[in-house]
């Protein structure tokens, strides 16, 4: 059998920044990387909006300030972002802090769908050459754990040390792992909101900050802005008892030719549980089943006009002269968000809503479609042994899949934790 110092699954950012460290500690070392996908994928690949602020994707459980810029300095040297200019917020600023909301200014770069597929492919031809093998198309199945050896749907490999980073779709592999090898975890927080689309007109602030960042009361905020040429898709999810059910999301190409002045981004709603309800994946799955339950198979979209006037939404909706641009997710049902939402995350998102209109106005617009559900699980947080998120001897769980980060920046940076770990306890 084939045996590697090290084995990391999932070529997302968490992976690829732990191979990077790794080559530049130990060049000897004898790595593979291995993703269910054909593509070197994760989300690099979809819209690649890097953030580079502390705390935009650091969750703060595992990350501080200093040691977050530490890393961030770390992963800027690999990605070589183009930091974008940002103009003109103080108006916002102050507005929203009369409002009891906050604009984080946050340094950022945007490669879109299309550059951040270049970008992927210079960052794996780098650690090819660095001596990185990648198995593209290959499943993850299982740990032996004694015998250190990775089992996928073709074969079995030794490992040394085995990162897995497999990201939120990962999320219900990494839960199967982490009973198998009794590692101890919770998954109490969730974040559940709508994604928002409107003609860029009517939130001209993205012209000024690519993706800016609102933090409302009761726990909203804005979250994965697109524009320019940008576009709602949706994601296949799978319940714990194998239902699939779809979460919308948004992503923006840079090629101009796709230019169509619509803007998107998520209001999330971070909900916390407590006992006696422990898991927040199991609720959210309730919530996602629901809405494609009512959506019959697909998500729910409605225009705020329809909202407002406590109307479902119809087709008709949607072809009418009253609202002048069309889905960019077409094949959404169109349906009455507030049926199936709960009513404390509704209300939340809502008043979030109103603020945002207030700050910048526009967004309230009739026209505008609101998207439901957007679901963020990555929250499964696992009881580490140390600093570098080792949860069992040899074996690295990072990136979102478990809660280490929240973005591309944060997975990358607890990649290189996870590596560096893997070199101390080595020496
Ligand atoms: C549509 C979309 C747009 C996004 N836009 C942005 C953005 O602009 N900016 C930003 O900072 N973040 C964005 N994100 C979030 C970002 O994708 C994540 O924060 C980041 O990719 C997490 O990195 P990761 O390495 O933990 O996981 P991922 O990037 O998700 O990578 C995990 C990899 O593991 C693989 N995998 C999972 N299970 C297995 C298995 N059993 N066997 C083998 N391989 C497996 C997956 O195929 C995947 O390639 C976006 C996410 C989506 C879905």
């Amino acid at each position: 059998m084939a045996r590697w110092d090290c084995i990391i699954v999932g070529s997302g950012p968490a992976g690829l920044g732990a191979a990077f460290k790794l080559t530049d500690l130990k060049p000897d070392s004898k790595i593979l990387i291995i993703d269910r996908e054909k593509y070197s994928t994760g989300g690099l690949r979809n819209d690649c909006k890097m953030n580079f602020t502390f705390p935009i994707g650091f969750p703060l459980e595992y990350w501080e300030q200093e040691n977050a810029d530490y890393y961030l300095q770390q992963v800027m040297k690999i990605l070589k972002p183009p930091v974008m200019d940002k103009y003109n917020l103080d108006i916002y600023e102050k507005r929203a802090l009369k409002l009891h909301a906050r604009l984080l200014t946050v340094s950022q770069a945007h490669l879109g769908t299309d550059g951040g597929l270049i970008l992927i492919k210079q960052l794996v031809a780098e650690l090819e050459k660095r001596g990185v093998e990648f198995s593209l198309g290959e499943e993850v199945t299982d740990i032996d754990y004694d015998r250190k050896v990775l089992v996928s749907r073709k074969r079995e490999m030794e490992y040394g040390d085995l990162i897995i980073a497999p990201g939120r779709k990962g999320f219900k592999f990494l839960q199967d792992i982490m009973n198998r090898l009794e590692i101890s975890y919770n998954d109490n927080i969730v974040d559940i909101g709508i994604r928002v689309e409107t003609r860029e007109e009517l939130y001209p602030i993205v012209k000024d900050y690519y993706d800016p960042k609102f933090m409302f009361p009761e726990k909203v905020r804005t979250f994965c802005t697109n524009s320019n040429a940008a576009y709602v898709v949706q994601e296949k999810y799978s319940s714990h008892d194998g239902v699939e059910y779809f979460s919308v999301n948004g992503h923006a190409w840079s090629n101009p030719e796709k230019t169509n002045n619509l803007v998107n981004f998520a209001l999330l709603k971070t909900i916390k549980l407590t006992r006696p309800v422990a898991s927040g994946q199991k609720f959210a799955e309730i919530l996602g089943l629901q809405a494609n339950l009512c959506g019959g198979g697909k998500p729910i979209m409605q225009r705020v006009g329809d909202f407002r006037m406590g109307k479902r939404s119809i087709k008709d909706t949607f072809n009418s002269d009253l609202y002048n641009f069309a889905p960019t997710l077409s094949g959404c049902t169109p349906g009455d968000i507030s049926l199936i939402m709960p009513y404390k995350i509704m209300k939340s998102i809502w008043l979030s809503m109103k603020l945002l209109d207030t700050i910048t106005p526009g967004i309230l617009h009739p026209s505008t479609i609101m998207y439901y559900p957007e679901i963020k699980m990555y929250a499964n947080k696992p009881e580490f042994l140390d600093n570098h998120f080792q949860a069992k001897k040899n074996i690295y769980l990072i990136g979102d899949g478990a809660g280490t980060s929240r973005g591309i920046t944060g997975a990358w940076a607890s990649g290189i934790r996870a590596a560096e770990g893997i070199i101390n306890n080595n020496n």
